[in-house]
């Protein structure tokens, strides 16, 4: 399937107030251009030098999403130039954002990553640590949290529904609350393979790949 014809499917099968983003990590440019004449304006990535190359060489109204795990000693690079990052999962990683945004008078837009299926390998952060990491958000002047954002482990239907509601559960809780830097506008569940699922749970911000490029080759990028 053509690009654009993918990214109009998905767009027609959602509601108007959840946002797609095409994750675009490993995919040339003349594919998120594609994507682009179709419509789409946020796009993911999850490497920060990869992002720094699409953004400098792209449309400047494009919204750029960081969706990997962020090494602090990258962040300084990325000021200015990403609309969310959606893995914030440290009090040191926060600590980084709040020097590097505050050094350019710029404010950081982020989501919670939580790891939400207590996986060894994965990053994000102990549901029972968020307490603590809000509260330290509190503390900063140049970070605003907008949400929470999970990669769920793999398993079947009904498990990834356990999974997003447990999120959904937790977004709504932290919803009743008011916070200084904190509000809790988006819930960035969903992939390719389990969207569907996410969105009936509450997702309203999605996270798709190879749904709309096709499959992912990851040693294109060397050739
Ligand atoms: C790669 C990636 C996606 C998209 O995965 P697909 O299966 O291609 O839709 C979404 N979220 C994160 C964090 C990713 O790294």
């Amino acid at each position: 399937m053509e690009i654009s014809e993918a990214y109009n499917q998905i767009k027609n099968e959602i509601s108007e107030d959840v946002t797609l983003i095409c994750v675009s990590k490993t995919r040339q440019i003349h594919e998120i251009k594609e994507a682009y004449a179709a419509g789409a304006r946020d796009f993911g990535e999850n490497k920060v030098q990869e992002l720094m190359e699409k953004h400098d060489s792209l449309e400047e109204d494009i919204k750029w999403h960081f969706i990997g795990h962020l090494q602090r000693n990258k962040v300084k690079h990325i000021v200015g130039k990403v609309y969310l990052i959606h893995s914030l999962d440290s009090i040191r990683l926060l600590q980084e954002i709040e020097k590097q945004y505050g050094a350019q008078d710029k404010i950081a837009s982020v989501l919670i990553q939580v790891n939400i299926g207590k996986e060894n390998a994965k990053t994000g952060i102990a549901a029972h640590d968020i307490d603590s990491l809000i509260q330290a958000c509190e503390e900063c002047n140049n970070i605003k949290v907008k949400g929470l954002m999970a990669t769920i482990p793999i398993g079947n239907a009904e498990e990834c529904r356990i999974y997003f509601n447990q999120m959904k559960s937790m977004f709504d809780n932290l919803k009743t609350f008011k916070y200084k830097n904190v509000t809790m506008e988006f819930l960035s569940l969903g992939m390719s393979g389990d969207f569907e699922i996410a969105l009936k749970a509450g997702s309203n911000m999605i996270r798709l790949g190879e749904k709309i490029f096709g499959e992912r080759d990851y040693n294109k990028l060397e050739g």
